[in-house]
This record gives structure tokens, C-alpha cells and sequence, in this order.
């Protein structure tokens, strides 16, 4: 059951409550929402749930109607995520897993390791104990092959993960690896779950050849009332009919059981399908699909692999297949997890960033559940604090004063244009640097009080923005409502609510809906669906080392001011030509207090530092002020 505590209680009452479901032999795990914090209660035992209600601090208590308890979505409301190592799974996050069928020898994971790596996989598997169809086939190399594994994440930097097939393994297993996966052939092995269920640590839950979703998350159940809560699940395609590929992909799973379960759920496409030209677009459909990531098979010399070989990516493919899935993660709202640049290869960028402080604010300007709050997420992570600030200033003024340690401003919409006013400011506040981009993709939700229906709009509040992007939508199937412009999007939800008329309705993010726990009327309502806003992320100079040192920079942003004479601009670019920094945006603003006198903002590409220095010198020479206003890793 879910107990779900009032605001305002003590601690002293709540462990009474905590004591008293214990007495009754429950086990009690604490969540702490955004709204409320529950605590939920799962054993064998019935009690009438009176009883608890009536314990002092308890508001209500709602059965859970699931088999699965602890892994289900009624009890825990927002998105598990799964620490594996320094890498987070889950939320709005795509992570993907890749690395050969199994260990072959230490040269061979080397190679495949440093490959996947290269291309942007964040988490290295390979199997060491493989269970085989057939008691003739490669078995694995057993510890031996844990040892290379473990060697080859250490050297490029990735966690990694291998299959447990007995649990007298466990405890050895520990002392190698970062996540435990239980095998298709092994997902009711109940012991086996119980046992890696122990150890607390993540695990990697492949859903078995013919288990149907409620058994799959049963198993899952059997791992957390062991002791983890760090559970990935994975669709890896089930038995049917079909003899074209090697198992059904079920795709539909993927939402079905994000919908059941606060885990993130992944897929794998290598074993689903069978076929390595397969893998590539499964892998995208999986990611359309929601999925929260893939684990993927690739061989450097898949010809000559023990197990798998038809199924594995060459390492070419699998650098093809990053491409296209990083081009997809904004589209459906996600952000390709990197791992930051440590100490080996090339390109990689800075997002999400795990900046590890317990004092990390981000000052976002708007209401909570602003897209502004969602940049944040994406480039930080989803538990970041966010500190809500009413004026673009006042998110400035935020990390200047140290409230905050960054700020995640808008720059420029796809349909908007330049957010001007943020240009401007940069001006004024040359003490911040500009050190990250991010683009989100904006979608539009018409949202409404739990008793609201489209026929019953009467007013339509949010950001004239919102409105704008929105105008199709609301001339054609909401003709007879008025539209009302709005401080911002996420304020004109709270303003419906204080309304409380469900003839009331707003514009903005489903985040601002959830926030305030109203409906969504109609989602995506936006008129033209390729529309993107991209932030800055700001910091003071001196803490700029820290988000800059994760990254390769291949951008720079400058803003400068001309002599007032021919051909004074023209210089300046001419330079910028002549050192080869190829600019992508170019935007005049005027200059405060000097009418008729203009700044110039420019953004351009950046391969090389010392060029950019030595491009530096000159433009001073053409400018009567220049500033470099940071380096960064583009996203657009
Ligand atoms: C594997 O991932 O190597 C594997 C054997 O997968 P599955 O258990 O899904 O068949
Ligand atoms: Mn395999």
C-alpha cells in the first residue's frame, strides 16, 4: 500500500508510522516527491488499512493494485534513474550500451572498448560467462574474461556490464563489474534474482524469451525486495511465429511498460532481431519508441566473433548509428548521454554534465516547469536545484551574487528569433562566460483543470509566443475562444488553477501541467512541429573551468563594436575568414545610450585555439571594444 504522509509532519511521527508498518512485517521505503512523499509498505501480510490511516501524519492510504509493488508506477510516480558508475539511466536521458557478444581476449576488448567509446557509447558490456544453446559452443572466459573487461572500461572510461549465470558468482562478481545482467534464460532464475538482488547494485533485466510483461516485472519486483532499486529493464525481443529474424522485437512494450513501471526501460536490438542490418533502425525505433537507451552488440572483427558474429555492428556502423541517434534525441525530448572528457580521445561534448557538488543551483529565468527548467535538466541532470527567477536579470544577478552557480538562458527560437533582451545582458555583465549550448525541442500542450473539455474553452492564457506557435491549432478547433497573453507559459498554468473555471485552459509544457498536477487537453499542439529554442549555458569566469574542462569547445561566441569609418565590419570579418573561424550567426544590437550605434554578435565555429587568439589580436585592432564571450561545445 501507499502511505502518503501530510506536509506538514514531524520526524518523530513519521518513524512511529515507519515502526508500526515494520511491526506489522512490511518493508517501508520512503519517496520524497515534488508534491508529497509517501511511504510505501509491500509484504504478505493484510492489514486493514484504517488502521493506518488513523495514525497521526498519515493523509492517505491507497492500495497498490499491481502484483509488482516496489517497481510500480503507483507507488512512485516520477522516472527512476539508475546510477551506473559515473552514468545516469533514465528520465529525459538516451544512454547507450555497447561492446561485443562476449570477451574474447584482452586485445579484442581493447580494441572494442576504445571504438565504442570513440563513437559515444557510455557503458561497455561483454559477456565472460555466456549461456550457450549449446553445451559445445564458447562458454565465456569466466573471471579471466572479467578481468580484461574491467581493464578495458577502466582504460576508456565506461562502466561496464556482463551476465550473471549462477549465484555462487556473486560475490566475485562484485569486486569486478559496475551492473549485473540477468539474461534472457535466467529472468525467472528466482534465486539467481535474489541473490543479485542483494547486493544493492544496478541491474540490467532482460525480459525473458517468452515471459509476458507482468512476469518481466515481477522479476524486476524479485530484484528490489532483495535490496537494489537501481533496475534497468530490457526488452530483447520474445519468441513467436516468425522465423525472419531471430525473436519478435515487441517495440510496444517499450511505452506499455514505461507506462507500469517508474524504471527506465532500454532495448536490444542485437539479440531481438538476429541480423546486424537490422540493428540501425531498430535502434532508432526503439529510441522513438521512449525507450530510455539500447544495448548493442559490436565486434571489431564480427567475421571471426565466438558468439553472435551475425548480429554484431561493425565499428563503422555503430559510429553511423550515434550520428543518427544523436540527431534524433531532440525530437523526442531526450539528451544523449556523453561521458565527460577525461583523460583519453577525441570529440566529445558536455552533456548531460555530472557536476559533483551537494551546493550545484541552476537559476533558470520563469515559473517552475518553464521549458527554461526543462534546458536545465537537459543539460545537468533532472535532480539539479533550480532556482526560478522572475526576470532574465534576475537569473544574471543570481550567479553573480553566487545563488546560483549557472544560469540557462534562451538565445534563439526557430520561430521566435534572437531573445535580444539576453544579448543585451551579456553585455552588461562581463564578468559571466558563456560555457555550454543546449537546444530543446518545444512542445506546445493545451491544459486544463481535471473537469475541463475542448468544447468548454472560453479563455486561452499563456506566453504571446505560445500563442503564436499555437494559432493553427486554436483557429481551427478552438475558433470561439479568446486568447489571453501571459507573463510566461508555465506561470499561465498556475494562473488556471487559481482561476479554478475549467473554462480557463493555457499553453505550455506537459512538466508545467504535472507540476500542477492538471490534464492535458491536447498535446503537440504546436503549429509547426520543428520548433526548437537553444540556451547559454552562463557561469562566472572563474568557475568556468569547471564545466569547460568536460569538454572539446567547437564554438565561440563574441560580441564587438566597430570604428566609424568604411569597410571597419567588413575587417573584422575579413579576419575572422583569414583565420578560419567560420561563422554561423551574425546579429546587430544597438548600443545602449549611443543612438544610430550599433554592437555586433557573433557566433562561430572553433577548431583551433591559438588561431582564435591570434584572430583576437587583429579584431582589437578593427574594434573600438571586443569580448570574447565564451567557448563552447555547439548543440545545434
Ligand atoms: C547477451 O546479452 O549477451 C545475451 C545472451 O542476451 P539475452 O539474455 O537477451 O539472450
Ligand atoms: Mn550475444
Amino acid at each position: 500500500m501507499i502511505v502518503v504522509l501530510k506536509k506538514q509532519i514531524t520526524e518523530t511521527q513519521k518513524h512511529a508510522i515507519k515502526e508500526f508498518l515494520k511491526g506489522h512485517s512490511f518493508k517501508v521505503k520512503e519517496i520524497v516527491g515534488q508534491e508529497e512523499t509517501v511511504l510505501g509498505a509491500v509484504g504478505e501480510r493484510r492489514i486493514d488499512p484504517r488502521e493506518v490511516l488513523l495514525l497521526d501524519g498519515v493523509l492517505e492510504v491507497i492500495p497498490i493494485s499491481k502484483p509488482y509493488k516496489l517497481a510500480s508506477r503507483e507507488l512512485k510516480k516520477s522516472d527512476t534513474i539508475v546510477q551506473v558508475g559515473n552514468v545516469k539511466i533514465g528520465g529525459n536521458r538516451i544512454a547507450v550500451i555497447a561492446g561485443p557478444c562476449a570477451v574474447e581476449s584482452r586485445e579484442q576488448i581493447m580494441e572494442v572498448a576504445r571504438k565504442v567509446r570513440e563513437s559515444g557509447a557510455v557503458i561497455l558490456r561483454g559477456g565472460a560467462f555466456k549461456p550457450r544453446t549449446s553445451p559445445y559452443s564458447f562458454q565465456g572466459l569466466g573471471e579471466e574474461g572479467l578481468k580484461y573487461l574491467r581493464e578495458a572500461g577502466d582504460a576508456y572510461d565506461m562502466p561496464i556490464a556482463t551476465e550473471i549465470v549462477s549465484p555462487g558468482d556473486v560475490d566475485m562478481m562484485a569486486g569486478y563489474i559496475d551492473m549485473f545482467q540477468i539474461g534472457a534464460r535466467n529472468m525467472q532464475n528466482f534465486e539467481l534474482l535474489k541473490a543479485v538482488g542483494k547486493t544493492g547494485m544496478p541491474v540490467l533485466l532482460k525480459r525473458g524469451l517468452s515471459a509476458t510483461i507482468e512476469e518481466w516485472l515481477m522479476a524486476s519486483e524479485y530484484l528490489m525486495a532483495s535490496g537494489t532499486d537501481q533496475v534497468i529493464l530490457c526488452e530483447r525481443g520474445i519468441r513467436t511465429y516468425e522465423s525472419a529474424t531471430r525473436n519478435t522485437l515487441d517495440i510496444s512494450a517499450i511505452p506499455v511498460v514505461q507506462k507500469l513501471t517508474h524504471l527506465p526501460v532500454i532495448a536490444d536490438p542485437s539479440h531481438a532481431t538476429g541480423l546486424r542490418d537490422m540493428v540501425a533502425p531498430m535502434s532508432l525505433s526503439i529510441i522513438a519508441a521512449g525507450a530510455s537507451g539500447f544495448v548493442v552488440e559490436v565486434h571489431n572483427d564480427p567475421d571471426k566473433a565466438f558468439s553472435d558474429g551475425p548480429q554484431s555492428l561493425y565499428p563503422q556502423q555503430f559510429d553511423k548509428l550515434m550520428k543518427d541517434v544523436e540527431a534524433l534525441c531532440p525530437v523526442v525530448g531526450k539528451s544523449l548521454v556523453r561521458t565527460p572528457r577525461t583523460r583519453i580521445i577525441s570529440p566529445d561534448s558536455a552533456v548531460p554534465v555530472s557536476v559533483q557538488s551537494d551546493e550545484l543551483v541552476v537559476a533558470f529565468q520563469g515559473e517552475r516547469g518553464a521549458y527554461s527548467e526543462q534546458a536545465v535538466q537537459h543539460v545537468f541532470d533532472a535532480e539539479v536545484k533550480t532556482l526560478a527567477c522572475h526576470l532574465f536579470k534576475d537569473a544574471f544577478e543570481a550567479v553573480m551574487t553566487r545563488k546560483a552557480r549557472y544560469a540557462v538562458l534562451p538565445v534563439e527560437n526557430t520561430l521566435g528569433g534572437t531573445v535580444n533582451e539576453v544579448l543585451d545582458l551579456l553585455n552588461v555583465y562581463p564578468d559571466l562566460t558563456v560555457v555550454g549550448e543546449r537546444q530543446i525541442r518545444i512542445r506546445h500542450n493545451l491544459i486544463g483543470l481535471q473537469d475541463a473539455t475542448l468544447e468548454g474553452v472560453k479563455r486561452v492564457f499563456s506566453h504571446p509566443q505560445g500563442i503564436a506557435q499555437c494559432s493553427e491549432f486554436l483557429t481551427k478547433e478552438i475558433p470561439f475562444a479568446e486568447a489571453v497573453p501571459f507573463f510566461d507559459t508555465a506561470g499561465s498554468v498556475t494562473h488556471i488553477v487559481e482561476i479554478g473555471d475549467p473554462s480557463c485552459v493555457a499553453i505550455a509544457s506537459e512538466n508545467a501541467a504535472k507540476r500542477s498536477g492538471v490534464k492535458i487537453l491536447r498535446d503537440g499542439i504546436e503549429t509547426n512541429s520543428r520548433n526548437y529554442t537553444r540556451f547559454y549555458v552562463l557561469t562566472r569566469e572563474e568557475d568556468a573551468q569547471e564545466f569547460r574542462s568536460s569538454i572539446t569547445a567547437d564554438r565561440v561566441a563574441m560580441v564587438f563594436s566597430v570604428h566609424d569609418r568604411p569597410g571597419s565590419l567588413f575587417d573584422v570579418l575579413k579576419t575572422l575568414s583569414d583565420y578560419g573561424l567560420n561563422m554561423k550567426k551574425l546579429e546587430s544590437r544597438p548600443i545602449p545610450g549611443k543612438p544610430w550605434e550599433y554592437s555586433f554578435f557573433v557566433e562561430s565555429e572553433l577548431i583551433d585555439m591559438e588561431k582564435l587568439h591570434r584572430a583576437s589580436q587583429e579584431i582589437i585592432e578593427h574594434t573600438d571594444s571586443f569580448r570574447i564571450l565564451g567557448t563552447y561545445k555547439g548543440d545545434t
